[in-house]
């Protein structure tokens, strides 16, 4: 698998080509847009790791080139901001998912790695757990075909588990990717805001199974075989 890194910050841009080195990839780095948009023409890769803000050619332009381009390599826009805003303008110029700067390694490799099992042929990026659908770029959660309505923190919340959908998700995991701007977040606030969500995923919906699960002393988990 060959990853190619467009990022101008040097020492973010090493530590993200050693970092998947480590992980068996091959990478190529470049650091601005007009090159990496070259780069990215011109040469096979499997993803495509591009920062937002870049000198030369910005990262939705490049973005927006290569779609035009019939280029569907997947990309991972990495961005400082993360206001639904900057996420809707990655998204629509073509980007398969996105990433907060500043980011843990694991999470960047944990989304290479998703983004690279997808099937090549992207079929769009509405997530789906059983019959509950979410889309990332219309703001937009649905059950069995009904809108689900959702506040800001609901949708984060369901965004999170909807990319890591089966996995156990800690409170303390929850804290720091959905409320890492807010001080002083107790595990009661994460529980108000779980049983909100729940309201509306699953006691709107009593002929569906319920998705959102709680593991006692472990935390949560969204799926169709969550258990107890
Ligand atoms: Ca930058």
């Amino acid at each position: 698998m060959r990853i190619l890194v467009i990022e101008d910050e040097v020492k973010i841009a090493g530590a993200v080509k050693r970092g998947l080195e480590i992980h068996g990839y091959a990478v190529d780095m470049v650091h601005d847009g007009d090159t990496g948009y070259a780069y990215a023409g011109s040469d096979d890769y499997d993803l495509i790791v591009l920062d937002r803000m870049l000198p030369g050619m910005d990262g939705i332009t490049v973005c927006e080139k290569l779609r035009d381009d019939g280029i569907h390599t997947p990309v991972l826009m990495l961005t400082a901001r993360g206001t639904i805003g900057d996420k809707v303008d990655g998204l629509n110029s073509g980007a398969d998912d996105y990433l907060v700067k500043p980011f843990s390694f694991d999470e960047l490799s944990a989304r290479v790695r998703a983004l690279l099992r997808r099937p090549q042929v992207s079929t769009g990026t509405v997530l789906k757990v059983d019959n509950l659908e979410f889309d990332p770029i219309t703001f937009t959660a649905s059950r069995a075909g009904q809108p689900i309505k959702l506040s800001h923190k609901e949708f984060l919340l369901l965004e999170y588990f909807m990319h890591h959908a089966g996995q156990v998700i800690t409170k303390d995991s929850l804290i720091s990717h959905i409320w890492n701007e807010d001080a002083d977040i107790l595990p009661n606030t994460v529980e108000v805001y779980i049983g909100y969500l729940r309201t509306k995923i699953d006691r709107a919906f009593p002929k569906e199974k319920p998705l959102l699960h709680t593991r006692r002393g472990f935390g949560y988990v969204l799926g169709i075989t969550g258990g107890n």
